[in-house]
């Protein structure tokens, strides 16, 4: 025979109380103004900031 449950509600919801999930952070690039993640090149211009650029790969 197995037991019917080792763990109670309360005890599994507790556990559960960790797992949310938060929202992407976005911010909007200083060059450009398209939403990025903070200290990642932009996707549109490759501004990681205003003095930093990292080339996109359509330029060589
Ligand atoms: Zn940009």
């Amino acid at each position: 025979m197995l037991p019917v449950r080792k763990t109670s509600k309360m005890r599994k919801r507790a556990r559960r109380s960790h797992q949310a999930i938060s929202a992407v952070h976005l911010i909007s690039c200083p060059q450009c103004g398209t939403a990025k993640l903070p200290h990642c090149a932009c996707g549109n211009c490759g501004y990681v900031n205003q003095h930093t650029r990292l080339k996109q790969e359509d330029e060589e």
